[in-house]
């Protein structure tokens, strides 16, 4: 007799290629469609926390709903697992903490598991030994006949990531997490979510808290106007060369009163000057968007060569706030660029 192993998950456990999604919605002026994705392409790796970020009406939530199978995008292609999103294969192997679970009030932590676990088709003894284990690792174990009406926020949450592992799923949506939490629960939640990378679970995490996601993810998609705009890991992300930018400061020795023969210079000189300062210290202080060393160097050769003092160079590297603004503003520039084409 032969058994067929399982075939290996293909490496690109999410693929999703040119996706679109167009919306259709009815108002007093008649019919009007909202194109929510414009050709999303990305592709998430087995053992990945993967970040989904962006503004509101950004297009999260809708591609979330068709990874699922909950909708329909309007073109493009979607697996996971290599298999068609919505199919039977692909559902079972998901779980999903959407943003407002709703757990009835009636029930305890481990009715709930019960609950979920029966939905999900589980032997009674399946449940018990699941319901056991998620309990401990989401840190409920003793307070699992308590009823779910007093749960903190942060308790709920964890209860939410066990109903969403029951099913022992390979890969784990989670809508918001941690929105809503105060520093004690995020931690909590966080926690539990380091736990299930060490394990091996794949994540996707959609969020618009930063912090949250440049603490959590290993890598990172920025998402405006239902496109894509900037992806990579957080460290790459914020080290961007791209976005850096150089402070330097100039001792302010020259026997004018004024910083202002320096900051006519200055301003000649530059077109990429982001700031000027006189500081408290009496130098003079500025910053350039530079990108390369070469610059960095020629910015120093012609402070010296013009006869000024540079007393300190301070390079400054793009937070993932600054990161996630700028590819947020430059998606809103390309959207307006692209309507004005239209006419
Ligand atoms: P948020 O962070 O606020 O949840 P989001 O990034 O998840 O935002 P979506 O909810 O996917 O964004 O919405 C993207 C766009 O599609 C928005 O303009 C939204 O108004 C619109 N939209 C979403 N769902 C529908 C729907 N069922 N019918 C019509 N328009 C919709």
């Amino acid at each position: 007799m032969f058994i067929l192993s399982p075939r290996p998950d293909p490496l690109g456990l999410i693929e999703v290629q040119d996706l679109t999604k167009v919306y259709s919605a009815w108002s007093w002026r008649g019919r009007k469609t909202i194109e929510a994705l414009r050709g999303v392409t990305a592709e998430v790796q087995a053992g990945e926390v993967f970040g989904l970020l962006g503004p509101n009406g950004a297009g999260k939530t809708t591609l979330v709903k068709i990874l699922l199978g909950i909708i329909r995008s309007s073109s493009g292609s979607a697996t996971l697992f290599g298999q068609p999103v919505g199919s039977a294969g692909a559902r079972m192997r998901v779980g999903y903490l959407p943003e407002s679970l709703r757990v009835d009030r009636h029930h305890s932590a481990r009715s709930a598991l019960r609950y979920y676990g029966r939905m999900s088709r589980m032997s009674h003894a399946d449940i018990d030994r699941r319901s056991d284990e998620l309990l401990e690792l989401v840190g409920l174990r003793g307070r699992d006949r308590e009823s779910v009406k007093q749960f903190s926020k942060g308790m709920y949450q964890r209860l939410g990531l066990a109903q969403a592992l029951m099913h022992n799923p390979d890969l784990l949506v989670l809508d918001e997490p941690t929105d809503g939490l105060d520093p004690v629960g995020r931690n909590e939640v966080r926690q539990v979510i380091e736990r299930l990378r060490e394990s091996g679970k794949t994540i996707f995490l959609n969020s618009h808290i930063l912090q949250e996601v440049e603490l959590i993810c290993s890598r990172v998609a920025i998402m405006s106007r239902g496109k894509i705009s900037v992806v990579g890991p957080i460290d790459e992300l914020v080290n961007s060369k791209q976005f850096e930018t150089v402070i330097f400061e100039v001792l302010n020795d020259l026997d004018a009163p004024s910083e202002l023969p320096f900051q006519n210079w200055l301003q000649g000189t530059f077109s990429n000057i982001v700031f000027f300062e006189q500081t408290a210290g009496n130098a003079l202080r500025f910053s350039l968007a530079v990108t390369t060393q070469q610059e960095i160097d020629s910015v120093v050769d012609q402070i010296r060569g013009a006869g000024f003092s540079l007393c300190k160079l301070t390079p400054k590297r793009a937070s993932l706030e600054e990161t996630f603004m700028r590819a947020v503003e430059s998606s809103e520039t390309e959207v307006l660029k692209d309507s004005e084409g239209l006419f």
